[in-house]
């Protein structure tokens, strides 16, 4: 019994060398591709109740030499465990402030870019400066980027939030509360805050048609929201079911597979295009 007590102990040690192992592999893989052109942004589709596409989610892509395209959740979190994720940030911020440009330059013009910011690049970061540099570096006006955050970010570290948050507000940027709901609760603040729109989680906006409570939840956030004079996104919107019952209780926007998935710019532009023609 000793003995295999030592044998599970060297194996739990071996099985935490190897993962550790892994993620410094990933890391430093991670910091090559963010210098050589190896991360994409895709965009997905916002649309209005009119069904007019008025802006998009950046949403980042590795795409890997060997393991092809690898999706966030793969790699974001590893970046978020150091200093890489205020990098990997400061490209994001830059590659959509020059995506909306380029766009316009074609003729395609968006309200705005919803780009995502997770803790670690808010708080650790000067995530102020970094937006404010990626603007002006291709003359993006303010109003046109939406910073997606999430209520954890805000509890996390609530005083720097709110000043953050401030500078934000005072320098034009907007700011978005993604995954609403799934959170701490933080309703103080929603009031507090210079927070310009909500987005309802599409773990609620999955069962809306089907679950009786998953609807109630979703027309309590719009009438708070709408109370609070703040717009409401709808994520994850997959059925015209779920978008007609949305639509009827005054949601804003809409993103979601039914629409169109997350795609590379050309797609994006293809898909604008071909809307507008409809
Ligand atoms: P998120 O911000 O909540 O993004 C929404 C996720 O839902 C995206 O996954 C999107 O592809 C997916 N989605 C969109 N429509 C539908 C739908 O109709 N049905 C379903 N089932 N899913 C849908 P994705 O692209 O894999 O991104 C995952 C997460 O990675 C994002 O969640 C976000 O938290 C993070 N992320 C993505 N890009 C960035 C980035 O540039 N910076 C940071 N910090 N995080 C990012
Ligand atoms: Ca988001
Ligand atoms: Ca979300
Ligand atoms: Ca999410």
């Amino acid at each position: 019994a000793k003995n295999s007590g030592r044998n599970t102990y060297c194996f739990f040690e071996d099985a935490m060398q190897k993962r550790a192992d892994q993620r410094l592999k990933v890391e430093k893989e991670l910091r090559y591709a963010i210098d050589n052109n190896q991360l994409e942004l895709y965009y997905q589709p916002q649309l209005d109740s009119a069904g007019q596409c008025v802006s998009a989610e950046a949403l980042v892509r590795w795409n890997h030499p060997e393991r092809g395209v690898v999706a966030p959740g793969e790699f974001i979190p590893i970046a978020e465990e150091s200093a890489l994720i205020e990098r990997l940030g400061r490209w994001v911020l830059r590659a959509g402030c020059w995506q909306l440009q380029e766009w316009q330059n074609d003729g395609i013009y968006l309200d705005h870019l919803a780009i995502n910011v997770c803790a670690r690049q808010f708080h650790c970061g000067d995530i102020v400066q970094d937006v404010r540099d990626a603007l002006d570096y291709f003359g993006v006006d303010p109003s046109r980027i939406i910073l997606e955050i999430t209520e954890s970010l805000i509890v996390e570290n609530v005083i720097d939030t709110i000043s953050k948050m401030n500078e934000l507000k005072t320098l034009g940027v907007r700011i978005s509360l993604d995954d609403f709901g799934t959170g701490y609760s933080s309703l103080r603040y929603l009031k507090q805050l210079p927070i310009h729109q909500l987005k309802i989680d599409q773990s609620f906006v999955r069962d809306v048609a089907s679950d009786e409570s998953d609807l109630v939840i979703v027309e309590t956030i719009l009438s708070m929201a709408h109370h609070l004079r703040l717009e409401v996104v709808a994520e994850g919107v997959e059925t015209e079911e779920q978008l007609a019952l949305l639509q009827a209780r005054n949601c804003e926007y809409f993103q979601g597979y039914y629409f169109c998935r997350p795609v590379p710019s050309a797609q994006f532009v293809a898909y604008v295009e071909e809307a507008r023609n409809k």
